[in-house]
């Protein structure tokens, strides 16, 4: 076999295990991410509300599903120690490594998070790495008599929180076009992902 035939056929069976691998990848059915939500309690009451969160996955759901993701979130078993209610520090954004459940998508929720490159600001949510591993954080600002909304949101409208910082977990950086997921800037249109971003 001369070394030219070689290559096509090295190139040839290389487009079948890609067409192979693009077969499967079109079935319907996505394997699942698996999430544990870790929710901040202030005396004894979760810092999100049960309609709170279906909110949040509903967003998830219907802006990442057309992306082929899905997701399959449960309660995290209660902690021995306390979750921090609100988080100051990037000190107090690495603890919850402590808290992660290992092979797992990991969301925590707590009432409050402080922006700290500007801290005089706060902020709804980050993704974070800490010792290797990476997770999601979303504030809700919900206690009543705590923390309150930051003045550039509206936090109790804010459905698409969580899908924004589910987009960074996915790589995806910001979009400065209005009600993009990953953008800043909202006009009060539904939120949409692009086509791009989607194939990522
Ligand atoms: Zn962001």
């Amino acid at each position: 076999m001369t070394p030219r035939l070689r290559a096509g056929l090295f190139v040839l069976s290389a487009q079948v295990v890609l067409a192979s691998v693009e077969a499967s990848a079109a079935e319907p059915a996505p394997k699942p991410f698996v999430v544990k939500v870790h929710t901040a309690l202030v005396s004894g009451t979760p810092v999100a509300s049960e309609a709170w969160l279906a909110s949040q996955w509903d967003s998830v759901r219907s802006l990442l599903g057309p992306a082929g993701l899905a997701f399959e979130p449960s309660l995290a078993p209660a902690p021995k120690q306390p979750i921090p209610r609100s988080l100051e520090t990037r000190a107090d954004r690495d603890l919850l490594r402590a808290f992660a459940v290992p092979k797992v998508l990991n969301v925590f929720v707590v009432e409050a998070l402080r922006d700290v490159d500007e801290p005089e600001r706060q902020r709804m949510g980050v993704h974070w790495r800490a010792g290797g591993i990476h997770y999601v954080i979303v504030a809700t600002y919900a206690v009543p008599g705590g923390a309150p909304c930051p003045p550039q949101y509206r936090c109790s409208e804010h459905s698409g929180l969580l899908t924004h910082e589910l987009g960074h977990f996915f790589g995806l950086g910001h979009d400065p076009r209005a009600d993009n997921v990953m953008s800043y800037s909202r006009a009060g249109r539904a939120l949409w992902f692009s086509e791009p971003q989607k194939s990522r």
